[in-house]
């Protein structure tokens, strides 16, 4: 079973991490923030977009579907008025079959709004129709819009029925009264529901290539209208739109149609029969041009976008450069020069000018301190002459100039002495004393160094061996000429040795000046020993 460790791969992300300079993660944080940005506006623009076109085919449909049923309103207002005018002329002599008919042919053939009349004595009879041919004179009708005029004896609109003549129709119908209120049928006019019919004509043959259609659907929900032929008769139920319609309602909504295709609807009612229209187009039709729209969306915002990721690019490239030489400098604070790249940072905004003028702070500190301490390590703390090590460093130098110099070493005379006559510290005051003698005498080129003890050694650039011996006599007498409370007056011995005079290099320089005082020693001391004439002087 292997065993899971999150902690090494931890370590690697944050060692990712570590790589990842300013540069790049302001980037990838702008562009980021800017993509979540363009990707919302993208999408709200999808729903403003789509929500307009739903809004717009609604509102479309319902003021179609409003207008449909108002003219399906007024016709039957008029077929109404038609028939009753009809009722009153064969209400006069409603046995004279040529007037019945006659009257039922007029009102079929002038005004066009059935496909059939029938005039019906109360007993059910058929008495006249128009056209002749249907054959029907004489008989007695079962239908239950027959039953149902003859029953309620005022003006109805029945519903759809199959007829004994094959036809799907609805009839209009209006009682007829003698002028003294007998009732003596009714007359009717016929739509033919599946030809073409008033209906029709109103209603529009449009067909749309879209999809979009129209149809209209009785009390009972059985459909009077509908592009399908086959489709009229069939009562549909359970279309939330139809019921709404039905009930009076007039508005719109999405509805799934009975294929199960999702619609956008407008609906209204037809109150003189209770009808209700509908007009309906697909969603998806009215969404089509959706993708459209949303790619000159894409195609509009391109170009800004890119300039806002060139100028994000841009921006984070300027915000990070200083701090990147920011930290270049302080990865090598104590190098030479690092001060002036600092100083050249153009650091252009409050934090990265704050941590220029801190690390330039910084380096003045660390370089001031590095200097002192480098000063310190070549001086000798008590005669604030150069010590040994400092002289070590000149001496390199000067070898590698191979410049010419005189060393004069030099040695207080019995020293041990004074320490022990008058302690230390007067000891101490002493070697103080001489070493400023010593440096009062030399050039601002000469070097005086405080080699050991009481030993001192001067390095003289370019002198002769004559020039050095003067300086060294002129020091000796300026020591012993020199009272040094409490101690008195002290004197020195000097050994002098010339390069390349004297010796080869600087080694033997220096070792052959040492032998010089060393004899000025042997020699009683207080004198000058030069390498070229020695025991000449003193
Ligand atoms: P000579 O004339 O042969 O040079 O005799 P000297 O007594 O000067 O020589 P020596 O080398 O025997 O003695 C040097 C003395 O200098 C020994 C030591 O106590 C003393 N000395 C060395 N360094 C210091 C110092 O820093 N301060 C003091 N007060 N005395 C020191
Ligand atoms: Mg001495
Ligand atoms: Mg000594």
């Amino acid at each position: 079973m292997p065993q899971i460790h999150p902690l090494p791969r931890r370590r690697s992300l944050a060692r990712l991490l570590f790589r990842v300079d300013l540069q790049r993660m302001i980037v990838a944080l702008a562009v980021a923030a800017a993509g979540v940005l363009l990707a919302n506006g993208f999408y709200s623009s999808y729903l403003v977009q789509r929500q307009v076109l739903i809004d717009t085919t609604l509102k479309a449909n319902h003021a179609y579907a409003a207008k449909l049923a108002e003219a399906a309103q007024n016709f039957i207002e008029e077929a109404q008025q038609q028939l009753a005018y009809s009722a009153g002329i064969v209400a006069r002599d409603f046995d004279n079959e040529n007037l019945l008919l006659d009257e039922a042919e007029r009102l079929r053939l002038q005004t066009h709004s059935f496909n059939s009349v029938a005039i019906v004595d109360a007993g059910a009879i058929v008495r006249a129709t128009s056209p002749e041919a249907l054959q029907i004179k004489g008989r007695y009708l079962r239908s239950l819009a027959a039953r149902e005029a003859l029953d309620q004896r005022r003006p109805l609109v029945s519903q759809p029925y199959m007829a004994i003549t094959g036809n799907m129709l609805v009839v209009i119908s209006q009682p007829v009264f003698t002028a003294d209120g007998r009732y003596l049928g009714y007359i009717g006019g016929t739509i033919y529901l599946r030809e073409r019919n008033i209906l029709n004509v109103l209603l529009g043959t449009h067909h749309y290539d879209d999809g979009s259609y129209l149809y209209v659907a009785d009390q009972g929900r059985a459909l009077l209208y509908h592009p399908d032929p086959a489709r009229i008769g069939e009562v549909v139920s359970g279309n939330p739109v139809i019921e709404a319609a039905i009930t009076g309602v007039s508005g719109s909504g999405e509805v799934v149609n009975s294929r199960g295709v999702a619609m956008l609807a407008g609906y209204a009612p037809v109150p003189a029969t209770g009808w209700g229209v509908v007009a309906q187009r697909p969603l998806a039709v009215t969404l089509a041009p959706l993708e459209g729209l949303m790619w000159r969306v894409a195609a509009n915002s391109a170009p800004a976008a890119v300039v806002t990721l060139v100028a994000i690019w841009w921006f984070a490239r300027a915000i990070s450069r200083p701090l990147g030489q920011l930290a270049e400098g302080a990865r090598q604070m104590d190098a030479p020069g690092t001060a002036d790249r600092i100083q050249r940072v153009r650091s252009w905004y409050v934090e990265a000018r704050q941590i220029k003028r801190a690390m330039l702070i910084g380096i003045g500190l660390l370089q001031a301190r590095i200097g002192r301490l480098d000063r310190d390590a070549r001086t000798d703390p008590l005669t604030g002459l150069i010590n040994r090590r400092g002289m070590d460093d000149v001496l390199e130098l000067w070898r590698a100039e191979a410049r010419p110099f005189a060393a004069i070493a030099v040695d207080i005379d019995h020293f041990k002495q004074v320490n022990d006559s008058w302690g230390h510290e007067v000891g101490d005051a002493v070697l103080r004393r001489v070493g400023l003698i010593l440096r009062q005498t030399a050039r601002d080129t000469d070097l005086v160094c405080r080699t050991g003890g009481e030993e001192f050694l001067l390095l003289l650039p370019g002198l002769s061996s004559a020039a050095a011996v003067a300086v060294a006599e002129r020091l000796r007498k300026a020591v012993a000429r020199e009272r040094i409370d409490p101690a008195g007056h002290v004197t020195v011995s000097a050994g002098v040795a010339v390069l390349p005079e004297d010796a080869t290099d600087i080694g033997a320089a220096l070792r052959l000046a040492d032998e010089m005082l060393y004899e000025a020693k042997r020699a009683g001391r207080n004198r000058v020993v030069a390498a070229g004439s020695p025991r000449l002087h003193g």
